[in-house]
């Protein structure tokens, strides 16, 4: 297993993480049941095998992941780092962020947790409630309790906002330690931030690294971009991951120990991309794009439609089926976008409306009309 400095919090990571939000499940009655003697060997394996970061939330497998995981890692808790979540809500002050960690680490069946995130906020959430309500300092005192050994977040805003959090946290006199966000091969956005908040010391994991599963299927990308032979595509995505120096931990929600095995020797062997290879591998991704016959750069000028076409969804669906080869992917995004009453070009009046407002000026019906035809076949 290879491991990186966790940002400045001290601590060593496993480059790969392991997510406990799709543990295997089982249903009696109405009741949902984690698999227990299948989660014990698979965080089993995982541990012997290096990885050190287990991440969960009261909320995964219908509330019983964090029960699943302490049970799981009794053993061996002292050596690893369990990281789980806080779920903000208007009102809850500090109180209320003390009983969630309560039952956490009841949950847990551990005295503390290693890093304890406010949940996938965002700036509305930061300012209005962690800010105003004192769930900082609730976290601080927390921590100087020794119930929770590293202050964290996760994330779901616009990029910018993360540093908005990091900076005005860190004014407040609580700094934050980590940060959990989106981050994969087919979303980059978070890139910059990822840097920034290395940069001033914090801890960083991706989520999703293998695009919630997009990049679970195959594709011949890597063999596109390099020359060499095709490699699984959730080997390459970790790769990307893992190349980039400014990131500490890719988290993989694992689903049975096949994944466990796959993902451990991924992030065991020496092959991750080195900078340059990395540095190449992102510019031959975004000429692919540039290059690709449809460029659409999701820029939604061409929005609104008048009869409600979402011309930037169904052109990236383009971009998974064409560009990256999720075609089985691509298709079912499209299946789900007609199942929730998404227009076509079944639906276009060819009004040219959208055309005149495109700065890549594409030929914006004739792709429509081409791509709804592969993805709606
Ligand atoms: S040409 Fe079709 S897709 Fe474009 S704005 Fe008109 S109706 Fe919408
Ligand atoms: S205006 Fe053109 S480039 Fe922008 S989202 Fe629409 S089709 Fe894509």
């Amino acid at each position: 297993m290879n491991y990186r400095e966790f940002g400045k919090t001290g601590e060593k990571i496993s480059a790969l993480g392991f997510g406990c939000m799709r543990f295997p499940e089982y249903k009696e009655g109405e009741k949902n049941f984690v698999d227990q003697d299948k989660v014990d060997e698979m965080i089993a394996y995982a541990y012997e095998n290096g990885v050190n970061y287990f991440d969960t939330a009261p909320g995964y497998c219908n509330t019983n992941s964090e029960a699943a995981l302490g049970q799981a890692v009794k053993d061996f808790r002292d050596k690893i780092l369990i990281s789980t979540k806080c779920f903000v809500e208007a009102g809850m002050g500090a109180d209320g962020y003390r009983k969630l960690l309560e039952t956490s680490l009841s949950h847990l069946g551990t005295d503390h947790v290693d890093f304890y995130h406010f949940w996938g906020i965002n700036r509305g959430v930061y300012e209005n409630i962690i800010l105003k309500e004192g769930l900082l300092e609730a976290a601080a005192k927390a921590r100087e309790e020794g119930l929770i050994r590293h202050i964290s977040f996760s994330f779901h805003d616009a990029p910018e906002v993360i540093k908005y959090i990091v900076d005005t946290s860190e004014e407040r006199g609580v700094k934050m330690e980590s940060m959990l966000c989106q981050y994969n091969l087919l979303d980059r956005s978070n890139e910059e931030m990822i840097k920034y908040v290395n940069e001033k010391g914090l801890g960083t994991v991706a989520m999703g690294p293998v695009g919630g599963g997009r990049l679970a299927a195959p594709t011949d990308l890597y063999a596109k971009l390099t020359g060499k032979a095709s490699i699984a595509t959730y080997e390459l995505a970790f790769k990307f991951c893992l190349g980039n120096p400014n990131l500490n931990c890719a988290l993989s929600g694992m689903q049975n120990l096949d994944m466990v095995q796959k993902n451990v020797k991924v992030a065991s062997d020496d092959t991750a991309f080195s900078a340059e290879e990395w540095e190449k591998l992102g510019v031959a991704m975004e000429e692919i794009k540039k290059f690709s016959e449809l460029y659409c750069t999701g820029c939604k000028y061409c929005q609104p439609c008048p009869v409600g076409i979402d011309i930037p969804r169904i052109f990236e669906m383009y971009t998974y089926y064409n560009v990256y080869g999720l075609k089985d992917h691509a298709k079912n995004m499209m299946t789900h976008y007609v199942q929730q009453e998404g227009k076509t070009f079944a639906d276009c009046k060819k009004c040219g409306i959208c055309e005149k407002k495109c700065p890549q000026q594409l030929a914006i019906r004739e792709h429509l009309e081409k791509v709804c035809k592969i993805l709606c076949d």
